[in-house]
């Protein structure tokens, strides 16, 4: 039995062109990118090919891309580098309550050391109202920070609007993309954004790299001080085959970006109409209609999502019960319980996620077994 991979927004496997493209840099291109000989200039060369296939992507330009160690680190650097660069301004951040952990944390520490934050509530749909944000800013505000899509529920926010009174009201705006690039077409300049995080393992790229756009022009103070890589902006010496990984990635999705969406919407549509039909019971997690095309988040009354969780994975299905961060605790998620869902109903979620590897027969096979699983569950809490 060949086990079916549907945890895509946990992480994407690596597509063979992608591996092909950085297996180079793992053998005769080994330079340091820093080093003006021929084996630098090489692997240079590797880095900033990667450097324009990113930008491209997200519409920016290559002097605006930063290369990290992935979507965590870009996070980090865009919401200390505001607090650093803006707290003469003031000292008030405005991000949601369903982030990732990744803006969540830094922003607790951020208040920790003098900052206030605002965690602004989501509908019940998992959908942040412009309104919303517009009613939090104060004179005090410095930075806005709200994901392009949750990484959980796969709910898409309404960031132009949220970019567009950003730009009003001169407040530095960052958003955490690594949902979204390379899944959804996304551009820097129409969103009016000052920062984005992506990353490269949720785009069919290697673990361990990621980017940060920065706008230019946009005030910036570094996270990691030292040889002054990256313009200053990002020291440590470059991960080569990794950054040539993600630039191949970047490539790769924007040539194949609307067959992939379709692809996806095309299966899990058909996925949860047939879960509809066949569960009794069963509820949609988040916008319907404001949501990536490869997530279906699900709860089902009377049944827990770890078991379900642990029976798909006896069958050979990976998913996720919400994300991988969240179920270490044994908590519902915090995104579910922003979103007002019961406990029982955050407890009973399953996150399924799609991807440009998934095929008709993996999703017969969900089809065939969710419900017999479900079924068994009940009947024997009926006994
Ligand atoms: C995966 C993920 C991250 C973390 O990215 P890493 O590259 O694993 O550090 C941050 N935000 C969102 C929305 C994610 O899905």
């Amino acid at each position: 039995m060949t086990p079916i991979y549907l945890d895509y927004a946990a992480t994407t496997p690596i597509d063979p062109e992608v591996r092909e493209a950085m297996l180079p840099y793992l053998k005769s291109c080994f330079g340091n990118p820093s080093s003006s000989h021929q084996f630098g200039q090489q692997a240079l060369e590797g880095v900033e090919n990667a450097r324009r296939m990113v930008a491209e992507l997200i519409g920016a330009v290559p002097g605006e891309i930063v290369f990290t160690s992935g979507g965590t680190e870009s996070n980090n650097t865009a919401i200390k580098s505001v607090c650093f660069t803006e707290q003469k301004k003031g000292s008030h951040i405005v991000t949601t309550a369903f982030e990732h952990h990744a803006v969540l944390c830094p922003c607790r520490f951020m208040e920790k050391n003098g900052f206030h934050v605002t965690y602004l509530p989501v509908g019940s749909d998992g959908v942040v109202d412009p309104e919303d944000v517009h009613r939090a800013l104060t004179e005090k505000t410095i930075l806005i920070s709200i994901m392009h899509a949750n990484n959980e529920i796969g709910t898409v926010q309404p960031l132009k609007e949220i970019g567009k009174l950003a730009k009003e009201k001169g407040i530095l705006f960052h958003t955490d993309a690594v949902q979204t690039v390379g899944h959804i077409d996304l551009n820097v300049r129409d969103l009016n954004l000052d920062f984005l995080s992506l990353s490269a393992h949720k785009l069919y790229g290697p673990k361990g790299v990621g980017a940060l756009f920065i706008r230019e022009g946009v005030p910036f103070e570094p996270l990691l001080h030292g040889g002054g890589h990256e313009r200053g902006r990002r020291s440590s010496t470059h991960n080569v085959p990794g950054i040539v990984g993600l630039g191949k990635a970047a490539e790769m999705a924007k040539a194949g970006l609307s067959e992939e969406s379709d692809h996806v919407r095309m299966l899990r549509d058909r996925l949860w109409q047939v879960l509809q039909s066949s569960i009794s019971g069963i509820h949609l997690n988040g916008s319907r209609k404001y949501r990536l095309p490869n997530n279906l988040n699900i709860s089902i009354e009377h049944v827990e999502g770890e078991s379900l969780h642990m029976n798909l994975d006896m069958e050979g299905i990976a998913v996720s019960t919400g994300s991988a961060c969240a179920s270490e605790s044994g908590l519902p998620s915090h995104v579910l319980r922003a979103l007002g869902l019961i406990p029982e109903l955050a407890r009973g979620s399953l996150r399924i996620t799609f991807g440009k590897y998934t095929t008709n027969t993996e999703i017969k096979t969900v089809e065939e077994k969710l419900p017999r699983i479900v079924k068994r569950f009940r009947d024997m809490a009926a006994f």
